[in-house]
């Protein structure tokens, strides 16, 4: 196989640059507030693009062109379930179409490899759009037994109106599938507003939903801070549902803004999750599965393994193994040949992850550290293992967001169980066991709203993924996931 020589300038980058825009009512649209936002590329700190930046009057234009693409007699109120389901696999089509490009786009964007880009973020974006395809012509009613002589009952289910979705830099494209997919399944018109760090997806992807067939005002893209675009999002009353994917600080601030004007919410927020090696494991995979599942985009993945337990006996082996892995990751640009390792997505948040470390090891915590980070720019910060913290240490507590896995020696299953539910947070759990009865007694234990055993780090459209605890609220994908996008209707019919 040949890699493509990496270019700074991705075309498809050079062409979303060329007029900085936003995407509103089906065409690239100018921002009203004047400003832009710079691009860059995590790896080398080289600006890649500009897009502008919405302002409030730009989510009022955008909100404005959903809420006509959600009047009852528009294009899109009056296609048929099978037409929307339609449109909708012929845009995970136009993904598996432009494969490499949007794989591209999101190393350069967000700091991603390029191999995992196109096998993880791409692959499953796309499916996410053929699984949602299948949903339309399923989102049925009931008839309803009621006790009223002569009363004929039934539910129907609705789209709950404009959708607003805000979301995190680590998977810009697959977030709007994640986000996009299910709401335009129900039948809702899109806002969305991607993390001000990485656009450019969200922005390309709109053109190819339209190139795809769905009706302008349907998908509107609005780049831009949180603080304005994220804030104006939240307050606007045309906007009956907001979903939102990022940290739990902010993700309190959408619950709050949504309680005072009572719209849905889905919370996809941060974790610290849980990961439990028991002693009768297959220790190779354990490790090879627990290094991949913190080390992957460079532990910046809210599921990410970060508190790993390991039984006592073989806790210094774990640790020894941990750093093998560490050190055989290449680390580098995600466009170059056989780099499996690349950089966190800005500089503010290499010094956030560093205090976190500095922070271990002051607190008395044994820090190993491996790997090669390249020379000159880019926000590389190498694989990290702290060993001998314990668990009130902030180290084994906090969200870091990096690549920097806490390991925790522990003595046995009830008291490992304890530990890992006391957290603040309830994304993923995973255990590695040979035993089915511990598989089964701790599968029951864990509190969290996805389990792993003896794997970690996949999802499937048709799996619910989401929160117990601070983790958040409601589930993306799966069938679950259009419940927050529906209303039920019940209909009374007097005989
Ligand atoms: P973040 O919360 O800082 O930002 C997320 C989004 O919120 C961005 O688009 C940002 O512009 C916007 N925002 C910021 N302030 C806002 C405000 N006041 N009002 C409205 N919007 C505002 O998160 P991040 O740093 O981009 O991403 C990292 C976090 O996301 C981590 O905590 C991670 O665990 C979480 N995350 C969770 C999931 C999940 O599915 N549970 C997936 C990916 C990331």
């Amino acid at each position: 196989t040949t890699t493509p020589a990496r270019s700074t300038s991705p075309a498809v980058a050079t062409r979303l640059a060329a007029e900085p825009h936003l995407f509103i009512d089906g065409r690239r649209t100018e921002a009203r507030s004047g400003q832009t936002l710079p691009v860059l590329d995590p790896a080398t700190g080289d600006e890649i693009a500009t897009t502008a930046c919405a302002g409030r009057d730009d989510v009022d234009t955008a909100v404005a062109a959903a809420v006509r693409a959600f009047d009852e007699r528009s294009e899109w109120r009056r296609m048929s379930p099978l037409e929307r389901g339609r449109v909708l696999s012929r845009i995970g089509e136009a993904i598996y179409a432009n494969a490499d490009s949007f794989a591209e786009l999101e190393v350069l964007d967000a700091g991603k490899v390029r191999g995992a880009a196109r096998a993880i973020d791409v692959e499953f974006a796309a499916r996410t759009f053929l699984y949602f395809a299948g949903w339309p012509s399923k989102i049925q009613g009931t008839t309803v037994p009621v006790s009223h002589p002569g009363v004929h009952v039934r539910t129907e289910r609705e789209p709950a109106g404009v959708v607003g979705a805000i979301t995190a830099w680590n998977f810009p494209l697959l977030l709007c599938a994640w986000k996009m997919a299910p709401a335009l399944a129900a039948g809702c018109p899109v806002v969305f507003k991607p993390s001000e760090e990485t656009p450019l997806s969200a922005l390309w992807l709109a053109e190819l939903a339209t190139e795809a067939g769905l009706p302008d005002g349907v998908l509107n893209i609005v780049p831009g801070y949180g603080a304005e675009a994220g804030e104006a999002l939240i307050a606007h009353p045309g906007v009956r549902k907001l979903t939102f994917t990022g940290s739990t600080a902010v993700g309190r601030r959408i619950a709050r803004g949504a309680a005072e004007r009572i719209k849905r919410v889905t919370l996809e927020l941060g974790g610290k999750s849980a990961n439990i090696i028991f002693p009768d494991a297959d220790l190779d995979a354990a490790v090879a599965g627990s290094a991949g599942g913190i080390f992957w985009h460079s532990g910046q993945t809210c599921s990410a393994p970060s508190r790993l337990f390991v039984h006592r006996d073989i806790h210094d082996e774990v640790v020894d193994r941990l750093l093998a892995e560490a050190a055989a990751l290449t680390i580098g640009h995600g466009l170059d040949e056989g780099v499996d390792f690349g950089p966190l997505v800005n500089a503010r948040q290499v010094e956030r992850v560093r205090g976190y470390v500095e922070r271990a090891a002051a607190e008395g915590a044994k820090v190993h550290q491996a790997g090669e980070l390249p020379d000159g720019g880019g926000n590389f910060f190498p694989p990290t293992v702290i060993a001998g913290a314990t668990d009130d240490m902030e180290c084994a507590r906090e969200e870091i967001f990096g690549p920097v896995v806490v390991v925790l020696p522990f003595d046995d299953a009830d008291e490992v169980a304890e530990r890992a539910n006391a957290s603040d947070y309830g994304l993923a759990a995973g255990l590695w066991t040979g035993s089915v009865t511990t598989e089964h007694a701790m599968t029951r234990k864990l509190r969290a709203g996805t389990v792993y055993v003896n794997g970690w780090g996949l999802t499937d459209p048709a799996a619910p993924f989401g929160g117990f605890a601070q983790s958040g609220y409601g589930r993306d994908l799966g069938p679950d996931s259009l419940d927050g996008y529906l209303e039920t209707k019940s209909l009374w019919t007097f005989h």
